[in-house]
């Protein structure tokens, strides 16, 4: 078995056919890489538009997450900056929560997605889903400041993941 995951956003694809069409590309991605003068990390680019992640070829058992606390320790920054996106609306826990029904193509009924969705529509929700997913890589580098500081993220992250107890209704307020 094998399949592609990004190694940013966890953009996951296991059909062959992406996987094969991955590998016929990898000279070119490699090639463009190294003229940029970087070493490239995967076998292409995540086609996810903001992502500057690479998909990785990944043989064997490795599981996607399947839990929110898997998500939360495969894509520890991930969950960071969707924090941040979110103004602190999420805790790790609920934001792994998202980033999870995010790879797996399902919606996330938390108020802030149902509000943005205006309503319970599941199309409607995986797009504010993915929306909200791409605005936290996309912002990446401006969390910084007031209800977005990412360092301030990334300590409750790291705090959770060690087995400490986050914050019960939001991030910080
Ligand atoms: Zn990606």
């Amino acid at each position: 078995m094998e399949h592609l995951e990004c190694d940013r956003c966890g953009r996951w694809y296991s059909d062959q056919e992406n996987v094969d069409w991955a590998k016929q590309q990898t000279d070119t991605w490699k090639e463009l890489c190294r003229r940029d003068g970087v070493e490239p990390r995967g076998l292409v680019a995540c086609p996810v538009i903001p992502c500057e992640g690479e998909m990785i070829l990944i043989s064997g058992r490795r599981r996607r997450p399947n839990t929110p606390k898997e998500a939360l320790e495969r894509y520890p920054r991930l969950v960071g900056h969707l924090i941040c996106a979110s103004l602190g609306y999420f805790t790790p826990e609920t934001a792994a929560n998202a980033v999870l029904n995010y790879i797996r193509g399902e919606p996330n009924w938390c108020e802030w997605y149902t509000h943005m969705a205006r309503g319970w529509d599941t199309d409607k929700l995986l797009q504010v889903g993915r929306h909200a997913l791409e605005d936290a890589v996309r912002g990446r580098h401006h969390h910084q400041g007031y209800m977005a500081h990412y360092p301030q993220a990334q300590a409750l992250v790291e705090h959770v993941l060690k087995g400490g107890a986050g914050p019960a209704f939001a991030s910080w307020f």
